[in-house]
């Protein structure tokens, strides 16, 4: 399972802050609703919140899921 994860690593940067990207390592919780973010894909905002990818649309960070990261996940 561990391998299948590495192989889906991708990251998109959107402006020169805000980025998602793949987190294989860190200990982070969602900004919003606080969800365990370690293997998932998280954007991260330029004031060092970081937000799993529902609440990041549900805030209007991100518009949508980008199709890099899309492909990525499947
Ligand atoms: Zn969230």
């Amino acid at each position: 399972m561990r391998e299948l994860y590495k192989r889906k690593h991708a990251s998109y940067r959107i402006t020169n802050h805000k980025k998602i990207f793949f987190n294989a390592t860190k200990d982070i919780v969602c900004f919003n609703c606080k969800r365990d973010l370690l293997e998932e894909y998280v954007l991260s905002a330029p004031n060092g919140k970081y937000r799993c990818l529902d609440c990041a649309i549900k805030t209007s960070l991100i518009d949508k899921i980008p199709d890099k990261i899309t492909k990525a996940m499947n």
